[in-house]
């Protein structure tokens, strides 16, 4: 029997409705075998973790229902989508993804940044209580810029690899249209909807790094003021905090103003009257 569940959530003032059909997405990664075979905590999380994404979890950006292991890469686990060619990184945990996430080294993770050659990322939290998938969500490749990129300080002399310096990922520096949810609270949403999310900014890919980051830091911006309509003049509280992200740029409050009329263009945002926006 198939079990269809329905969720309504009020998204300022539409209605937006999850829904997931129980038998198209298991969102267990139960497996008796591995949980015998092994016994470190981590080497069991991270296949079930794996297991699950190879075997449920479908292209975000085209829908095809299949990703497939990358065999090419052993360091860290990695998927790609053999019809669109997307890549995906799967970081998962059994804690909720707070600000940070540490990730590889600093200076290559600058380099694929600046070249939009990053891996799309998933985040993945899993229960080991219930070995349910509780929350999943991803950031697609062109929400990376340097912005949210931290560098970490060089390991001391005593560290095995000594002066190697590490990256953190600052989730909290990902405006919420860059953070693509898959599962929340244990609900698969329809993937419809995961799709027209990951679309509605895709246009991102095409553009350079620096183009990137200023509307993702300018998005990032607009959620800081949480309401649905705001001004340009509130948006200009902003230009010591965006100047501190671009040092170079010395016309921010036109910067501002070109980038807001971008995402109207995009279907983002709409202009009301002179110098107010309206968060679609
Ligand atoms: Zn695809």
């Amino acid at each position: 029997m198939t079990m269809v569940k329905f969720k309504y959530l009020f998204k300022d003032d539409h209605l937006e409705i999850m829904v997931q059909d129980s038998s198209k997405m298991n969102i267990n990664i139960f497996n008796k075998d591995v949980l015998e075979k092994y016994h470190s905590k981590s080497q069991i999380a991270r296949i079930l973790t794996e297991n699950w994404f190879e075997q449920e979890m479908y292209c975000p950006n085209c829908l095809h229902q299949e990703l497939l292991k990358n065999p090419n890469n052993t360091e860290v686990i990695d998927f790609v989508c053999d019809y669109c060619d997307n890549e995906f990184q799967l970081k998962a945990q059994s804690k909720p993804f707070y600000s940070k996430v540490v990730d590889g080294a600093f200076y290559p993770m600058m380099n694929s940044v600046q070249h939009n050659t990053t891996p799309n990322f998933s985040f993945l939290q899993y229960s080991s209580e219930n070995w349910k998938i509780q929350n999943l969500f991803f950031v697609p490749k062109f929400f990376f810029t340097p912005s949210i990129i931290e560098r970490r300080k060089a390991l001391s002399s005593t560290a095995r690899r000594k002066g190697w310096i590490g990256c953190n990922v600052i989730l909290s520096k990902i405006p919420e249209l860059g953070k693509i949810k898959v599962i929340e609270h244990e609900l698969p949403l329809l993937e419809k909807v995961v799709q027209k999310n990951w679309k509605q900014l895709s246009f991102m890919d095409k553009e350079h790094a620096g183009k990137r980051a200023w509307l993702s830091d300018i998005l990032y911006c607009v959620q800081q003021l949480k309401k649905k309509e705001f001004s340009l003049v509130e948006m200009y509280e902003f230009e010591e905090y965006l100047a501190k992200l671009h040092p170079t740029n010395y016309h921010i409050r036109p910067k501002i103003r070109q980038q807001l009329q971008m995402l109207r263009d995009q279907g983002v945002l709409k202009f009301k009257e002179r110098g107010t926006y309206v968060f679609k």
